[in-house]
């Protein structure tokens, strides 16, 4: 399975995307990513809510 992200759809506006094998490794990568970009450094329990309604699982 592919997990895919796109920021934008948590940031509007941000290009950023994001696909991994794993739902860990994806939220890593987005976690990375909000700290860098976003200056979000905790993902709080809002933070994930948001961030996982938005991860589109596709069957490898
Ligand atoms: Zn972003």
């Amino acid at each position: 399975m592919t997990f895919k992200l796109a920021c934008g759809d948590v940031m509007p506006g941000c290009a950023q995307s994001f696909d991994a094998e794993s739902r860990e490794v994806l939220l890593g990568q987005v976690a990375e990513h909000a700290a860098a970009h976003h200056a979000i450094t905790e993902i709080t329990p809002e933070v994930l809510a948001a961030v996982s309604s938005k991860i589109r699982v596709t069957p490898a």
